[in-house]
């Protein structure tokens, strides 16, 4: 399923920006289409993922190929096409670069692999959590390091230079701000992380005219569903995206609750819910 169903016909679905278009995502997909007693139940983000039955307009399905079993589609829908996709859609990720990524949960992972598949060099990982560090690394990492080993790390691989790409997948203004800072003069810095609408970031009138960096905002992966679903699944197959590895538990959904505070501490990359 997917959260942004593509209309096809707007502007955006023609301009080759599907995972900008707000025509059914705004309008049906928060139709309610249940009840429960007299209050009117809709799905959430359009999807309800944690219902299950739910009804969807036509486009926010997306079918998959019959060899792909149901743990390992449930990953792409949402995380891994928004991480994979921050890398080879947004970034267009060159081989032989080097990227930082900043934020290592289940999307920071995705977007690891994402620079790998591209053909990254350099791929650091930075996060609070030596968990996660560990984790980074099983799925492509060159390097793991928390927040404050980064600039020694960054002088070291780069010359003091800075990477030619960094990632934030947290949302935060303040790690958007260290990701901008982290890439080179003339990289580029991409938001990935969803954060809120009060958090602002502050750059000053000189750094963004002279540095000619690029800060660039990465909306579900810049992806076209319609085809990178299946694209993601191709590498799959082949072995060059690890899903498998991602799902560090399944539970039942009466422990959904517990998953969200795995998922929080930082001790399981994905859990899929088995209905
Ligand atoms: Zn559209």
């Amino acid at each position: 399923m997917s959260w942004v169903p593509p209309c096809g016909t707007c502007r955006y679905c023609l301009g080759g920006q599907p995972n900008l278009c707000p025509t059914i995502m705004l309008s049906e997909g928060f139709v309610p289409r249940f009840r429960l007693g007299d209050e009117e139940v809709g799905a959430l983000a359009g999807t309800g993922t944690f219902a299950e039955e739910v009804v969807l307009p036509a486009p926010s399905v997306v079918r998959i190929p019959d060899d792909v079993p149901f743990d390992v589609a449930s990953l792409i829908g949402c995380g891994v096409m928004t991480g994979v996709g921050a890398a080879l859609n947004t970034a267009r990720v060159r081989p032989g670069s080097s990227v930082v990524v900043i934020g290592c949960g289940g999307v920071g992972i995705s977007v690891i692999q994402g620079a790998r598949i591209a053909g990254a060099a350099e791929i650091v990982a930075v996060d609070m959590l030596e968990s996660k560090l560990d984790a980074a690394r099983r799925f492509g990492a060159t390097h793991g390091v928390t927040p404050d080993g980064l600039a020694e790390l960054s002088a070291r691989l780069t010359g003091g230079d800075g990477f030619d790409y960094g990632f934030e997948v947290i949302g935060l203004s303040s790690t958007i701000r260290a990701t901008f800072d982290a890439v080179r003069r003339g990289g580029t810095a991409v938001v990935v992380g969803a954060g809120r609408g009060d958090d602002e970031v502050a750059f000053n009138a000189f750094e963004l005219f002279y540095l000619e960096k690029t800060l660039v905002g990465s909306c579900y992966g810049s992806a076209d569903v319609r085809t990178d679903f299946d694209r993601l699944i191709r590498l799959w197959r082949a072995g060059r995206l690890d899903l498998e590895g991602m799902i560090s538990q399944k539970v039942g959904l009466a422990d959904v609750n517990r998953a969200f505070d795995d998922m929080k501490a930082g001790r399981v990359v994905r859990t899929v819910i088995e209905m």
